[in-house]
């Protein structure tokens, strides 16, 4: 899909893509190749998706290490 036009977020860059979420045209500054989102909707979403940390166990330390 070809799209052509200015961004809707700054008015003043082309365009390269539209958001995923809401369905904005934004130039490469306010798009987020990534994710698919703009700018706008990143910071609404908070951050990037992998901001997330998972939480990791804590430390195997300890549990499998012992060797007799
Ligand atoms: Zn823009
Ligand atoms: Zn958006």
């Amino acid at each position: 899909m070809s799209v052509s036009g200015l961004c809707e977020l700054c008015s003043t860059n082309e365009i390269v893509d539209g958001c995923d979420r809401c369905g904005r045209l934004a130039c490469e500054v306010h798009y987020d190749r990534e994710t698919g989102l703009c700018t706008d909707c990143l910071k609404e979403s908070g951050g990037t998706p992998d901001d997330e940390p998972e939480r990791q166990p804590d430390g195997p330390d300890g549990v499998d290490t012992y060797q007799f």
